[in-house]
């Protein structure tokens, strides 16, 4: 062990939530300056949050134990006086109290971490080796994605602090179990009470491996770590290139046999798509990725303009592998599409913002979520998921089934990680599509990418022998456009929507609605109370506000659908039914 930095963690006393880190940096040379600088984000998650607000009792030394001088120059940077010092150590403690994927957290139960969120780095050093030491509390266990070094069990030979930043790790005492797909092995590692059917998680989690490796033809690591944190109500997941952490809820293990439809519980199957999505992410985005996304530069926000391309699509494939591995029916797949297709419908903003742009944007919109984000952006995980399936409908149109989207994927993987592991630029996804469908995919992007046209889904459900139809309310109804939540009996607003009535009438967020047209409103459903009413009644709505009633006068306005359907065309051609068999892998559902 000799890397130029050596990097101890432990956490001797976790009730108090504290992470003790020392921090060893040899090879100083004679310009006797050492700034030291905290990254202010995880890569996957495109928000600045300032991991070094949490760092505490900060202290460095020389070799014989004597302090060194340092100070703060900017909020994330400690600069330490190094004249005639060859080394230096660093201690400081990093407060983890913060439950997402993302961030750290410690109690006697267990202990996660970031290192991205824990570690400081010698400015100008990112290319350094480090020797990393972990020290678990008694009884506990290591799990993260990094090899032990040659006959320990705790200490790590990091290649850089790309290595290190993209290594979450756990420590407990935690049930998991291994596999192996194509000789590579797996761990899966579960923290939390929860009634986890383990039996079933051994039979399906290497099903969703194997189909994601099968679509890009490798496994592209030496292991993977699946860390799973089962958390009450909880839901989310953060990709790396030899881990992912997911967050699902305790309680969410529904039904882990397949039924006579084919299916799982609907929650259950969530978390398997979950898996599958940050699996899929170890090649598309940890190793497959636009220019942006690696190296990073980790004191600013790292801008892409790709970002529909890297959660989109692998949103997109993450329901569509899932009914590669059998364990979730076209029919199910099916009426996942129509769920998404009506959520979008739910967006204004995605005629005002377009996926680059919400993509370019993701640090100040969509990581930052407010009562106006529906009518200002449009979430790129979502019109990318469903922007990718028409685009995947579009390439296999043009080529007469002979290709499709994860062409394009297994191309720009070949080009730009395999023979040469770097990002690629802007445009390149667009080329690489031109290029496999043997089509300008110009118009393409610059309606449903670069534009905010809305999708016009007969002109790609059409040559496959689909067409979608909205499904409105029989009983008619009418609407104050406007997101509602039921708290405590009364009827809250969250959002009200761009160019409906509530906005025209001057409806706030977080006003109460009191009453619609004299009728008490309690905790109903504003729309059900209108649902004998049409576009263009006029009522007075009361709200409170501030607590002042105030009287708002609302035209009423049309619905929206309150589903979509997705149906087989009967005058669909021979070959549109074979596109929609290649696609679906079956003729129907
Ligand atoms: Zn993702």
């Amino acid at each position: 062990m000799s890397a130029p930095i050596a990097i101890r963690i432990q956490v001797p006393q976790p009730q108090t939530h504290l992470i003790e880190v020392e921090m060893r940096v040899m090879a100083l040379s004679d310009d006797s300056e050492l700034i030291l600088r905290m990254p202010v984000w995880s890569p996957g998650s495109y928000l600045v949050r300032e991991y070094a607000r949490h760092v505490q009792r900060f202290a460095a030394f020389d070799k014989d134990g004597e302090r060194l001088r340092f100070e703060k120059i900017d909020k994330t940077s400690w600069k330490i006086d190094v004249a005639h010092v060859d080394q230096v150590r660093v201690t400081y403690q990093v407060y983890a109290h913060d439950l997402t994927v993302r961030t750290n957290h410690v109690d006697t139960s267990h202990a996660f971490f970031n290192c991205v969120a824990t570690c400081m780095y010698p400015d100008g050093r990112l290319d350094d080796a480090i020797d990393l030491h972990i020290v678990p509390p008694e009884g506990w266990e290591i799990f993260c994605g990094l090899a032990p070094a040659e006959g320990s069990k705790t200490y790590f030979e990091v290649a850089d602090f790309d290595e290190l930043f993209d290594t979450p790790v756990e420590l407990g005492p935690h049930p998991y179990f291994d596999f192996e797909v194509e000789g590579v092995p797996h761990r899966f590692v579960m923290w939390g009470v929860s009634n986890a059917d383990i039996d079933a998680l051994k039979k399906h989690v290497p099903e969703l491996v194997k189909v994601n490796a099968r679509m890009f033809g490798e496994i592209p690591y030496e292991r993977y770590v699946f860390i799973n944190h089962l958390v009450d109500g909880g839901f989310g997941g953060l990709e790396h290139r030899h881990s992912s952490v997911n967050m699902f809820d305790a309680r969410g293990f529904d039904k882990v046999e397949l039924d006579e439809d084919g299916n799982l519980g609907k929650k259950y199957g969530n978390f398997l798509r979950l898996l599958c999505h940050e699996h899929f992410h170890a090649y598309h985005v940890k190793r497959l990725r636009p220019e942006a996304l690696g190296p990073f530069d980790y004191q600013n926000e790292n801008y892409t303009h790709d970002l529909w391309a890297v959660e989109g699509v692998t949103s997109y494939y993450d329901t569509y592998n899932m009914m590669g591995t059998g364990l979730l029916s076209p029919a199910a797949y099916v009426e996942l599409l129509e769920k998404r297709v009506l959520e979008l419908s739910q967006y204004p903003g995605r005629l005002l913002h377009s996926l680059e742009m919400a993509s370019f944007d993701a640090w100040i919109k969509f990581y930052r979520p407010d009562e106006n984000t529906r009518n200002s952006t449009v979430s790129y995980y979502l019109k990318g998921e469903l922007v990718s399936w028409m685009l995947d409908l579009w390439i296999r149109t043009k080529t007469g089934g002979e290709r499709d989207l994860a062409d394009v994927l297994r191309k720009l993987y070949r080009e730009h990680y395999k023979a040469r592991d770097e990002g690629y630029p802007r445009g390149a996804f667009e080329a690489a599509v031109g290029e496999i469908s043997g089509a300008d995919p110009t118009e393409f992007f610059d309606r449903y990418i670069r534009g905010t046209h809305e999708i016009a889904w007969e002109e790609f459900l059409a040559p496959v022998g689909l067409r979608l139809k909205p499904v409105h309310d029989e009983r008619g109804g009418a609407s104050i456009k406007a997101v509602t939540r039921a708290e405590d009996d009364r009827r809250v607003v969250r959002e009200v929507l761009g160019g409906g009535p509530g906005e025209q009438a001057g409806l706030c967020a977080g006003d109460v609605l009191v009453a619609i047209d004299r009728w008490e409103v309690a905790e109903r459903d504003p729309d059900e109370l209108l649902i004998d009413y049409e576009e263009g009644d006029v009522v007075d709505v009361h709200v409170l506000r501030r607590g002042r009633l105030h009287t708002l006068t609302m035209t009423l306005a049309k619905p929206g659908p309150k589903s979509y359907k997705l149906e087989v065309r009967a005058d669909a051609s021979q070959k549109a039914r074979e596109l929609r068999k290649g696609w679906l892998g079956v003729e129907t559902w």
